[in-house]
This record gives C-alpha cells, sequence and structure tokens, in this order.
C-alpha cells in the first residue's frame, strides 16, 4: 500500500530531489547527511556543488579540508563535512575504495550513525533495515497511538523493532523513502492531510480523531542565549583571522577573534581581553561594525562586532591552529561561520567607501 504509493510520487520526487532512484552509495550518503537538520530546497545546490567538486569517494579524500568547508560553507552542522572527509579516507585506505555493503560496516565509519547507515544499506544495497528519523517516529506514532515520548531512546529503539518486521524485504529502501516523504509531505506536525494518505484507514489517530495527541513529546529545554564580541583587526590594510581547532563547534572554520561577554564586563572590555587572550595583541576599538543575532542547535548568540586597529604585540595563535593577515577583498577565499559571513559584507561595503 505505502509502497504502491511510493510508485506513484517517485516521478514527483525525483524531480525535487535530484539523488532519488540512483542507487550509488557515494552519492545517496552525501544527499543524506546534507538532509539532516536541512531542507531539500537547500540542499539541492549544495548537491550539485558538492559532486562537480568532489565527483567520487576518491575525489573527497584527497582533497584539502579548507576545500571541503568551503563547499559546504552555509550548510551549517560543520562536524558533518569534517566527517564525510575523514570517512572518505578511510573507505580508500581500509576499504581499496569500496563503499562498504552493509549496516554494522557501514556504522564503523567516522560520522555515521544508524540512520545513515540505515539509509545507505536500504537504499543502495538493499538491505532490510528500517530508517527512523523524525518524520518516520511522528507516522508510526500516529499510526500506532504511540502512548510513549518519542524523545526518549527506548521509544525509538522499540519503533525500529517493530519497523524490522514490516519491512519488506524485497523494496527495503523504498518502503523507507516512503515513510519518510509521508511523514514529510501528508503526515506533517501541524493538520496532517488525511485525506491524501494511502494508510488513513489502518490509522490508530486518524480512525479515533486524535491526530493532534500525537507524537508524544515531552517539552525541550528552553535554549540559553550568550552574548559575543568579535573584533576585525586591521594592520597596514590586512585583517587577522584564525581558524578553529579542528574538533568541536565550527572545527577547522576561519573567523574574527573574539568571544563571551562575561557578567558585569562591557563588550567592549570583553572584546579587549579576549583579543589579548586569544592573539596576545593589544588593540584599540575604533567603533561598532553591526550586531546581529544567530541560532544554533543548543544556544543562541548575540554578536556584537568591532572595528579595531592594531596597537602592539604579535599576532600568536592560542586555542587557534593558525592565524593569518589578509587583504578585505581575498576573505571570501576562507570558509567561515554563519555569523561570521553575516558580517563581510558589511565590511565589503565599508571598504568601498
Ligand atoms: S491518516 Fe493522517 S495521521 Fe494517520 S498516518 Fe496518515 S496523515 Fe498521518
Amino acid at each position: 500500500m505505502l509502497v504502491d504509493w511510493y510508485d506513484r510520487e517517485m516521478l514527483a520526487s525525483t524531480a525535487k530531489m535530484p539523488w532519488r532512484g540512483d542507487p550509488d552509495p557515494y552519492r545517496i550518503w552525501i544527499s543524506e547527511v546534507m538532509l539532516q537538520q536541512t531542507q531539500i530546497g537547500t540542499v539541492v545546490d549544495y548537491y550539485h556543488r558538492w559532486l562537480e567538486k568532489f565527483p567520487t569517494v576518491t575525489a573527497l579524500a584527497e582533497a584539502d579540508l579548507d576545500t571541503v568547508l568551503k563547499v559546504w560553507e552555509g550548510l551549517g552542522y560543520y562536524t558533518r563535512a569534517r566527517n564525510l572527509q575523514r570517512a572518505a579516507r578511510e573507505i580508500v585506505n581500509d576499504h581499496a575504495d569500496r563503499f562498504p555493503a552493509t549496516f554494522e560496516t557501514l556504522k564503523t565509519l567516522p560520522g555515521v550513525g544508524d540512520y545513515t547507515a540505515a539509509a545507505i544499506a536500504s537504499i543502495a544495497f538493499g538491505e532490510a533495515v528500517p530508517l527512523v528519523d523524525g518524520n518516520v517516529l511522528r507516522v508510526y506514532s500516529r499510526l500506532t497511538c504511540e502512548p510513549e515520548d518519542i524523545r526518549y531512546a527506548k521509544t525509538k529503539s522499540r519503533v525500529r523493532q517493530a519497523l524490522s518486521q514490516s519491512i519488506p524485504p524485497d523494496r527495503p529502501g523504498d518502503f523507507n523513502q516512503a515513510l519518510m516523504d509521508l511523514g514529510r509531505e501528508i503526515c506533517r506536525p501541524r493538520q496532517p492531510i488525511c485525506q491524501a494518505c494511502p494508510v488513513r484507514e489502518l490509522c490508530c489517530a486518524y480512525q479515533q480523531h486524535r491526530t493532534d495527541e500525537f507524537p508524544v513529546k515531552s517539552k525541550a529545554k528552553p535554549t540559553p542565549t550568550y552574548h559575543i564580541v568579535v573584533g576585525v583587526i586591521y594592520q597596514n590594510g590586512k585583517i587577522l583571522i584564525q581558524r578553529r581547532p579542528p574538533k568541536g563547534l565550527l572545527g577547522g572554520l576561519w573567523e574574527f577573534p573574539g568571544g563571551k561577554v562575561d557578567d558585569g564586563e562591557t563588550p567592549e572590555n570583553a572584546l579587549i581581553r579576549e583579543i589579548r587572550e586569544e592573539t596576545g595583541l593589544e588593540v584599540k576599538i575604533d567603533r561598532q561594525l553591526t550586531q546581529l543575532k544567530h541560532a544554533y542547535t543548543h544556544f543562541k548568540i548575540h554578536l556584537a562586532c568591532f572595528i579595531c586597529m592594531y596597537q602592539s604585540g604579535t599576532a600568536r595563535p592560542k586555542a587557534a591552529t593558525a592565524q593569518r593577515w589578509v587583504k578585505p577583498e581575498a576573505l571570501r577565499q576562507f570558509a567561515f561561520p554563519k555569523a561570521n559571513q553575516k558580517i563581510l559584507p558589511l565590511l565589503m561595503m565599508q571598504e568601498k567607501r
């Protein structure tokens, strides 16, 4: 029933999602990783650009990290890009350029968890292993009137177990994609379009007129907001940028020096302190360039950016792995986090004045 519906919808979905219908595990892998936390409409251009730059797993393994991060720039969650490259290198070095073909071996690659391994194993290699993401959990929860919170690991594990019993062995990839499509297009978080749903006759929540009661979800914790200051430091017409450590949040990206404003501190004092601690430089603040807000998964930032003039000292990286003085027009060659990217056009505008 579900797979028949998928067959009918397939043509339309292939037009929207160019990776659909392509059994190449490399392409499935790239698209699935890009789609985590990102809308399909945003991913399509990135997907094409990525394949142009890194058409094979070998090309990705041989690329330098700066190029990988630059192609990924703007997609966020940069650990995904770094892990793609680490995994590509493992495939080339430890698997003789051949993609691991089972759910269990795929999970040994860096950054490949249950979800990505199940996507590649079922779609590319026909292994009957279920895919469980937010869309699938929502559909399952409504179909069965699942009473438990779907945020709990034990609920997810039970859903995975139940789906393992239902997945058709002859078309596991299509079944998985059908469930995800159903969740995204029809069984939407709010106001599901039950009249267009191919499984409404089997759906507990629909039959009992209780679709708004599922899925059961505990309240998410409130996200904290941090106040951040960064400095665009000028010396002889060049600007100082530094690269973040390879691991952790925004790892490997370039940024303007700065950090958190402590309680009771003014933004200006915090910036002078942070620049001194991070770079070893003394600077004079000239003026504020901009203020902006940005949201990450687990926190938000209010960021103030100041133009600073170099006063004394020799730049030396502390937590950063590299520092460079670059001409303003060369900044675009480096991969920056989204919040820093928002600063660049303003900087270019003031350079033209
Ligand atoms: S009938 Fe409605 S609530 Fe049930 S699975 Fe279909 S869209 Fe979701």
